[in-house]
């Protein structure tokens, strides 16, 4: 069981408490060594299914990843979709909105980045921090000019606006995955900590970090609601610990794999006439 990709997944009728999600490895998990061939094999398979999602020409698959800073959202993506071709994926990263942005409704700036029938796309941050970082940083939502904003109400407002735009894109075709990389507060200061003390990897600290570190419980308060909110059959979260690289990747390329197998993405049906097209070829190649 425990390498069943289901065995993360959060129910879809709210009935948890965030205790329920370790961000340890499951018992029984495999050792690195093996995790990492497991990886190895499972990145192949997303290649393989991506190249029939491509000319299956039915499905995008869109994966969203939410975390808190250093629970290796950038690592867990280069990694899991390091061996899919490049054409056959984006990654798209959400920072702070910017003035034109501010002056559209929250989901305007998502749809652009959408990916297209065949492609798979990855949103690193998303339409969610309108519902995570907004909801710790009230001066965020101050900069949005709403009209008449009832602070008590705008969540889970904003909760039907994300459940019906994601409900739209699986209607239409977009299959929609969601990864919440759960990290515990001690990794990550441990991780902080590295940042700083490791030459290498300096250029990803920023003291603005340790702020939102600041505010954990806030966060895992707006974490809750949100899944409890929003993981739905047609856009499920995924709550992945996060304390273990090597099995946080292999939980995530597990999800994407058993996802795309669901979608069973056909190559199109050689008809009569290609059939002739293709002999046909084969006699002039010969010819030659
Ligand atoms: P990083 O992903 O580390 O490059 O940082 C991007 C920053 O942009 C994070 O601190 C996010 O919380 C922030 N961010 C992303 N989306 C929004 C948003 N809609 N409103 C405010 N801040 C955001
Ligand atoms: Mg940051």
């Amino acid at each position: 069981m425990t390498d069943s990709p289901r065995l993360h997944r959060v129910p879809f009728d709210g009935k948890f408490s965030m205790r329920d999600f370790s961000c340890d490895p499951p018992d029984g998990a495999p050792p690195k060594k093996e995790l990492k061939e497991e990886l190895d094999g499972l990145v192949d398979r997303l290649d393989k299914l991506q190249q029939r999602l491509f000319a299956d020409e039915r499905f995008a698959v869109l994966a969203v990843f939410q975390a808190m800073d250093a629970a290796g959202k950038d690592s867990t993506i280069r990694k899991v979709f390091s061996g899919v071709n490049p054409a056959g994926f984006r990654v798209q990263a959400f920072g702070r909105p910017s003035e034109l942005e501010l002056k559209h409704d929250f989901l305007q700036r998502v749809v652009p980045r959408l990916p297209e029938r065949g492609k798979i796309g990855i949103f690193n941050r998303s339409h969610y921090e309108e519902v995570l970082v907004v909801r710790v940083h009230p001066e965020f939502l101050d900069a949005q000019h709403l009209p008449g904003v009832d602070r008590k109400r705008i969540w889970d407002e904003r909760f039907e606006s994300i459940r019906n735009f994601e409900q739209h894109l699986a209607r239409n075709g977009t299959v929609v995955v969601k990864f919440w990389l759960n990290v515990s507060r001690k990794e990550q200061k441990k991780r902080f900590i590295s940042r700083i003390e490791e030459a290498d990897k300096n250029w990803k600290f920023r003291l603005g970090d340790l702020d939102d570190r600041g505010h954990w419980d806030d966060f895992q308060a707006a974490y809750e609601s949100m899944l409890k909110a929003t993981s739905r059959p047609f856009a499920p979260w995924y709550a992945i610990p996060a304390d273990d690289k090597a099995y946080m990747r292999v939980a995530v390329a597990r999800i994407m794999v058993a996802t795309l197998e669901e979608l069973e993405p056909r190559f199109p049906e050689v008809d009569a006439a290609q059939r002739r097209e293709l002999q046909e070829g084969l006699k002039r190649l010969e010819r030659e």
